[in-house]
């Protein structure tokens, strides 16, 4: 597995043209795995102090560390040795491990995936970042305790709370943050019921934090013995004055199956909701990302993604990172088409690929063997003219072309000469049972 994560990941580093082919070749080609800690800390080496200033100073480190976290399926820390420095490589493993037991000794569920810096502000959400960055500079205050922020499915909710956290962690280290799903809460107090010990340390964990994320609130509903724990959780914490933020995906007066004392102390604090993302918030979320990964596409693509990609974030992410993917892997600018054939599945599922007169001459081409090439040619081979036929009978049949413009895509030919060619498919019976074949392939 180890020797394998790097050599996929290089791969990827390969396929990635971002990255200069000589970079690849003479750094990355030459750097080896040299520690893999299970906890996921990686230690690289390079050749030389030289390499090891480049993979640094060139966005490379960022390029490795998301190669090697797409081959790990997990999240991992990178760190850089020069190659057979033995102490350097134990001391920067231990050095990770610090970070990363320090990272979550007090703070639980907090990463640096979701913070302000990376969360865009648009009208959809402004007031709920507002109170989110005001949460964080004061927890605790007594007039924004709980935040309670909600909102449909993909807008935002986690990432805004997990902010909170995150933020709350650089003003105040001091404080114990902790983030839960109210799935976890639930199922963390239904295992400790029936066990007294157990249920004092889940007590321990949820009532003695300083920062109290619950994401999504509305699984309690139905679940009446949870909701008085969390009632019960939730008193002693706002009494000693500690902040909660919760999130759901209705406001608390539309709640109705919750318990009201439940519903009337959401209400207490500060409510805030969020919409869906409008057309400038939307391209906004696109520039950063492509910033970020410092990716160049056409100004159509992205006007296509944004108009088209409208419900929520989480779509319009996952539609991003279907392209992103596409355009690392490419070794060529992507078009329009290209964009419109990888999102189809989330633009318009149901509705079929759409057909161009490339896609035909390509299925014919295929079936005989004949390269498009030839099939617009003036060529009068027998094999030739029956493709070349049969390619116009079919651009008529399922593109409803016109003669005269199929004519023209045809190298220049008559609208007469094409009608003539249609005519010999239409009577021609083998050819015809080609043509069912091949509009088969196509329409599949
Ligand atoms: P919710 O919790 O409301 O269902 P999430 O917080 O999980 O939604 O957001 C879904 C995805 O969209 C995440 O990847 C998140 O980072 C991203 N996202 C949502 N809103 C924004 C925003 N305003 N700026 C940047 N990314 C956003
Ligand atoms: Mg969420």
């Amino acid at each position: 597995m180890e020797d394998n994560l790097w050599s996929k990941a290089l791969k990827i580093l390969n396929a990635d043209k971002r990255i200069d082919p000589i970079i690849y070749d003479t750094i990355l080609c030459k750097m080896k795995l040299v520690n893999y800690d299970p906890s996921g800390i990686i230690v690289l080496s390079c050749r030389d102090e030289y390499s090891m200033s480049l993979v640094k100073g060139q966005n490379l480190d960022s390029y490795i560390k998301s190669a090697l976290q797409l081959v790990a399926e997990k999240n991992i820390s990178v760190s850089y040795v020069e190659e057979g420095d033995d102490n350097a490589i134990v001391s920067s493993t231990l050095a990770q491990k610090k970070v990363i037991s320090k990272n979550y000794s007090s703070s639980i569920g907090i990463s640096d995936e979701y913070t302000f810096e990376n969360f865009i502000i648009g009208d959809c959400n402004r007031f709920a970042h507002a109170s989110a960055i005001s949460v964080a500079s004061h927890p605790g205050s007594k007039q924004r305790n709980p935040l309670y922020l909600w909102g449909n499915s993909g807008l935002g909710k986690t990432h805004l709370m997990k902010a909170v956290g995150h933020r709350i962690k650089e003003n105040f280290p001091d404080k114990s943050v902790l983030y839960t799903t109210c799935e976890e809460f639930t199922n963390a107090f239904v295992a400790c019921m029936n066990n007294n010990s157990n249920y004092e340390s889940f007590r321990n964990k949820y009532r003695t934090v300083d920062v109290l994320l619950i994401d999504d609130i509305q699984f309690l509903i139905g679940k009446e013995g949870t909701q008085t724990e969390f009632f019960n959780t939730f008193e002693s914490l706002i009494n000693a004055g500690k902040q909660i933020v919760i999130t759901c995906d209705k406001a608390p007066k539309n709640l109705t199956e919750l318990d009201n004392r439940l519903t009337s102390r959401f209400q207490s604090g500060m409510m805030m909701d969020i919409q869906p993302p409008d057309f400038e918030t939307r391209k906004a979320i696109i520039l950063n990302k492509l910033e970020n990964d410092n990716i160049i596409l056409s100004d159509e693509i992205i006007n296509y993604l944004c108009e088209n990609v409208t419900k929520n974030v989480r779509e319009l992410t996952g539609a991003y990172n279907t392209v992103s993917g596409f355009y690392i892997l490419q070794n060529r600018n992507i078009t329009l088409e290209d964009v419109e054939l990888r999102l189809q599945s989330i633009i318009s599922p149901g509705k079929s690929k759409k057909l161009t007169t490339e896609i035909v001459i390509d299925a014919v081409s295929h079936y005989y063997d004949i390269t498009p090439d030839k099939m617009m040619s003036n060529l009068r081979n027998a094999e030739i003219v029956n493709a070349r036929n049969v390619a116009m009978y079919i651009c008529r049949d399922l593109l409803e072309m016109q003669y005269t413009k199929i004519g023209s895509y045809f190298g220049g030919r008559k609208h007469t000469t094409v009608m003539h060619s249609c005519n010999s498919v239409e009577n021609d019976s083998v050819l015809l049972k080609d043509v069912e074949m091949i509009k088969k392939r196509i329409t599949e």
